[in-house]
């Protein structure tokens, strides 16, 4: 049992490598699935979430719902409110502000995850587009 469960974890982290695009866990199943026909989707969110406790993947929570990403270094996320894709922002770590916070409050281990909003440049041009549209 407990080999099964480490092949398992194996094949979601390696997926959520392969899609490199901040997955959801839909997708991560999906794939999971052409690997390994058996398992099922309660057991890759279990893994998911899993890995995510240990720091292997990142768990991103946008207002289109929670995604997964590889990347572990410090960054921002930019989501696009219109069709909801995920792109990295390299943002600075913001420590001083995290000291800063810590010695106001006594909270420990303040970190800060940033998501931001706007509208791809795929969105523009179709909302451009449907707007020029109408106007005919
Ligand atoms: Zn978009
Ligand atoms: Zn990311």
């Amino acid at each position: 049992m407990e080999r099964r469960n480490t092949r398992q974890r194996q094949l979601v982290l390696e997926a959520v490598q392969e899609l490199c695009d901040h997955p959801t866990a839909d997708e991560i199943y999906l794939r999971v699935r052409e690997q390994d026909d058996h398992i099922s989707r309660g057991t890759v969110y279990r893994n998911l979430h899993l890995l995510a406790d240990t720091g292997e993947i990142l768990s991103v929570k946008t207002p289109g719902g929670e995604r997964f990403d590889r990347r572990m270094d410090h960054h921002a996320h930019l989501v696009c409110s219109e069709c909801g894709t995920v792109i990295d922002v390299p943002m600075s770590k913001q420590d001083d502000f995290c000291r800063q916070i810590e010695r106001s409050t006594g909270y420990a281990s303040v970190s800060t995850s940033t998501i931001l909003t706007g509208v791809c440049p795929a969105c523009q041009e179709r909302l451009r587009k449907a707007a020029g549209a109408e106007q005919r």
